[in-house]
């Protein structure tokens, strides 16, 4: 017996993980930002290596990124953003879940 479209869909928000919930966040401003705030002159952005330790912190749910001012920056900056998903797609892509450092 099959559920309908909408059940499975009431289903899943109601088992919704934190993960999920973050990812869900996520999908729904990534195109926002990625359109609202063009800086073809790269005005005030961090390099690829503060890039990518933002990427590495939202790659373990670090909520204290939210206060870092280079966090601020990428999410008000629509290249930094699109560099920032790159980055971020590739360090969960060879991060383990649990570090061993
Ligand atoms: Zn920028």
């Amino acid at each position: 017996m099959a559920l309908a479209p909408e059940d499975t869909y009431n289903v899943q928000r109601m088992k919704e993980t934190p993960e999920q919930k973050w990812k869900r966040v996520q999908a729904q401003v990534q195109d926002g930002i990625l359109n609202a705030y063009p800086n073809p002159e790269r005005r005030g952005c961090p390099d690829g290596a503060g890039i990518l330790a933002l990427a590495r912190r939202s790659a373990q749910f670090d909520d204290t990124i939210e206060d870092d001012p280079q966090w601020k920056h990428v999410t008000h900056c629509s290249p930094c953003y699109a560099q920032y998903l790159e980055t971020f797609k590739a360090v969960r892509l060879q991060t383990p879940v649990a570090s061993a450092e």
